[in-house]
């Protein structure tokens, strides 16, 4: 039987690489999911290709309480409520020293990555709740375990949705209620494009080319590439399906080995 027959996932950033790999492969397993993004013409795009008779979306800014409040509500109104809550959305910033680091980026970063997972998790637990119980799944990084020097921003995010799923899950288990973060390395989409370019700018040096670059952070992983959307769709998948019944607090990493050296 498919891993996720019967069940609905609302995923946030599900317009991006890895939400909609995992949009894709939760209905594949036979989920029906609702996708919420700020990019609707994108949304719109991957709803099409997977049919709207298991995928729907909803366009709204997670970092807005109203707009997640009422995400959370359209979805329930859609799909009858939900069983999983991928807290995916997230943006990169900028690369750049904290002494140059422009405040306004700082605070943007920090609403999108950890505001908007807080505000998810205060309107999605009490529906679940009501359910009976489920699984709340948050991308995070191998940046939520380790320092990056220039992503200041990016870094501190990170690391507090860890704490923030811990409380969570403490919070949440006796409600039946499962969460758990993924923790990827560098993975084939937009943003690695977008970190790379920014690396070169950085730089100011025309030996540092977006290849070298990417060839620079893939020489760290030991299994010396990028991750794809699809290889970080399937722990997600694992952690939202009962197959991980015992899992939760958990820190899951997905980074080909990447964390796995001494700092
Ligand atoms: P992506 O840029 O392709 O997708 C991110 C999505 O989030 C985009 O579709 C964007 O429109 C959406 N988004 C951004 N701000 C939003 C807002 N305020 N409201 C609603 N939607 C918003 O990048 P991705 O690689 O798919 O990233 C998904 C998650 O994975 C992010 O949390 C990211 O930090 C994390 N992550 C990515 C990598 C990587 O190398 N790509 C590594 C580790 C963790």
């Amino acid at each position: 039987m498919a891993r996720l027959s019967g069940k609905t996932a609302l995923i946030t950033g599900g317009a991006g690489g890895i939400g909609q790999a995992a949009a894709r492969l939760f209905t594949a397993e036979g989920a029906r999911v609702a996708l919420v993004d700020r990019d609707e013409a994108a949304l719109q795009a991957v709803v099409q290709s997977i049919g709207e008779e298991s995928a729907s979306y909803i366009v709204a800014d997670v970092t807005q309480p109203e707009q997640v409040e009422s995400y959370v509500k359209t979805a329930v109104d859609r799909w009858g409520g939900f069983d999983i809550y991928l807290a995916n959305a997230g943006i990169e910033g900028m690369v750049s020293p904290i002494s140059d680091y422009p405040i306004d980026v700082f605070e943007q970063v920090i609403a999108v990555n950890v505001t908007g997972v807080w505000l998810g998790l205060k309107y999605v637990i009490p529906v679940m709740r009501e359910r009976g119980g489920g699984s709340i799944v948050i991308t995070s990084s191998t940046a939520g375990i380790g320092g990056t020097a220039g992503m200041s921003a990016y870094t501190t995010s990170k690391h507090a949705v860890i704490g923030m799923m811990r409380t969570a899950a403490l919070e949440c288990a006796p409600m039946g209620i499962r969460v758990n973060t993924v923790n990827p390395a560098p993975i084939e989409t937009r943003m690695m494009r977008s970190l790379e370019e920014m690396r070169v700018a950085a730089a100011d040096d025309s030996e540092v080319t977006v290849e070298r670059t990417k060839q620079a952070y893939s020489a760290r992983i030991p299994l010396q590439r990028y991750g794809n959307p699809e290889e970080v769709a399937r722990l997600m998948m694992f952690l939202a399906s009962d197959d991980s019944s015992y899992c939760t607090g958990g820190v899951y990493m997905v980074d080909g080995g990447r964390s796995a050296g001494s700092p």
